[in-house]
């Protein structure tokens, strides 16, 4: 064996690509319409579910989070006590996703809005010269639905990476690989994943990437838009810090209110690039 002297520095130049998450992120303030889809199909099938239950596993591909769902003790005791005792079986679990995406198609429509900023930061996204992909725990078949609807309003992304379209996705790195690829944009400590779910933070970071949290506008706080501006300067203080701290701990390198606040998380990124710091 012959040990090399070449020494590689570390990624020290501008910031290429970001990685937005779709719901809860850039479009559908609050995550909304997969929290009401996960309620709807288990109530469909017998089975009363909270809201704050099926928020639980967001952001992993939605088959895979119905079985978590289901996999919770106290969901799996109420299915069993509707279904004369039997446990959720993995035809339960495809008959209930059929039932999810069946509602989500219609219930992304009521859902779709940009959240604030949304398009602006894209646009300034642009102007500086970094690409921009996505990853999804939605399907492709939703996903046609939900970018069709985001490009009326002004936002379509560079690359689009869905749910099932690698061996595995979240909270594993191969979405936000293919975006790259697609993307042709490396390496990844010069770029930033964007989402409001702890299975993406968990993504970006295992990614090797910068990890932005958003709190406000996604699953953590998890209501909508004017329910949101409808809260006492309080109530929102206190939603706020619990959403930061788990977001903070679930490791991401930043948090912010909302995808509008990016910008100056590009900046103190660049600089810390510039002092040889990586993800
Ligand atoms: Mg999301």
């Amino acid at each position: 064996m012959r040990t090399g002297t070449a020494t590689r520095r570390g990624y020290r130049g501008p910031l290429r690509a970001v990685v937005l998450d779709w719901a809860g992120t850039m479009i559908d303030f609050g995550s909304m319409a997969p929290a009401r889809a996960f309620v709807r199909a288990f109530e469909a099938h017998g089975v009363v579910v909270s809201v704050e239950e099926a928020r639980g596993p967001m952001g992993v591909d939605k088959r895979t989070h119905i079985a978590r769902m289901g996999a919770e003790p106290a969901i799996a005791a109420r299915w069993m006590a509707t279904h004369r005792g039997a446990a959720m079986t993995s035809e339960d679990i495809d008959q209930v996703h059929a039932k999810f995406v069946a509602l989500e198609m219609s219930l992304v429509r009521e859902h779709a809005a940009l959240v604030p900023g949304a398009r602006e930061l894209a646009n300034a996204l642009r102007a500086r010269g970094l690409k921009i992909g996505t990853t999804s725990g939605y399907s492709r078949e939703i996903m046609d639905v939900v970018a069709e609807l985001a490009r009326a309003q002004g936002y379509a992304p560079d690359a689009s990476i869905c749910a099932g379209e690698t061996p595995s996705g979240r909270p594993g790195p191969l979405q936000c690989y293919e975006a790259l690829v697609a993307l042709d944009v490396w390496p990844v400590a010069g770029c930033i994943k964007v989402d409001d779910t702890l299975a993406g933070i968990d993504e970006g970071l295992n990614a090797g990437m910068w990890t932005v949290a958003v709190a406000v506008t996604g699953n953590e706080v998890g209501m909508t838009r004017e329910a949101w501006e409808g809260l006492g300067a309080m109530a929102q203080r206190a939603l706020r810090q619990r959403a930061y701290d788990r977001l903070l701990a679930a490791g991401a390198h930043y948090v912010i209110d909302s995808v509008a606040e990016l910008p100056s998380c590009i900046e103190a990124i660049e600089a810390r690039l510039r002092r040889g710091e990586t993800p």
